[in-house]
């Protein structure tokens, strides 16, 4: 007999399994996804919501879930020029990446716009992506982010965690 594992949120038969999620459905999961950008987000209203737009799937998703999570005075959009871009669509391991090769090489930490979805790691971007049936290119690995992997696998919520605590504060 198989045994099939519940969603922990709402009994459903779960279709997720990330460690620091605990098994979820896909409807489930995509809420949770969207409660953690929610949490990262918070623009002042009128405020142009401009995605860079370097066409890869993350700024399909980025937009996908602002429109979907902010409800009022918000004109959200893509652009493809960085000199006006309010958000980047880096994902936790996208953020924890930058921000070690900054203290690594002790070069400044990177000034960066808003990053709504640095609270997603790689995967849960692909996986929310694929519940959506939001198609797009995916950037290419860097080494540092396939070893972030590994790291995930072991420790789960390490890439999160590690982007977090990269952070300057101010
Ligand atoms: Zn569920």
């Amino acid at each position: 007999m198989t045994a099939f594992t519940n969603c922990t949120a709402c009994q459903a038969d779960a279709t997720t399994h990330f460690k620091h999620l605990g098994p979820l459905c896909e409807s489930c999961f995509c809420t949770s996804v969207e409660k953690r950008v929610r949490k990262n987000t918070n623009f002042a209203p009128q405020t142009p919501i401009n995605i860079f737009d370097d066409h890869y799937i993350n700024a399909l998703v980025a937009e996908h879930i602002l429109k979907n999570i902010l409800k009022g005075p918000w004109k959200i959009q893509r652009t493809t020029n960085l000199d006006i871009a309010t958000v980047l669509a880096w994902s936790a391991d996208d953020e924890a990446s930058a921000r070690l090769n900054a203290a690594i090489t002790e070069t400044p930490q990177p000034c960066t716009p808003a990053l709504p979805l640095s609270g997603l790691t790689n995967q849960e971007l692909i996986t929310y992506a694929h519940a959506k049936g939001i198609t797009g290119n995916h950037p290419q690995q860097t080494p540092l982010q396939k070893l972030f992997l590994t790291l995930e696998q072991k420790s789960p919520g390490a890439i999160t965690n590690l982007a977090k605590n990269l952070r300057p504060h101010d």
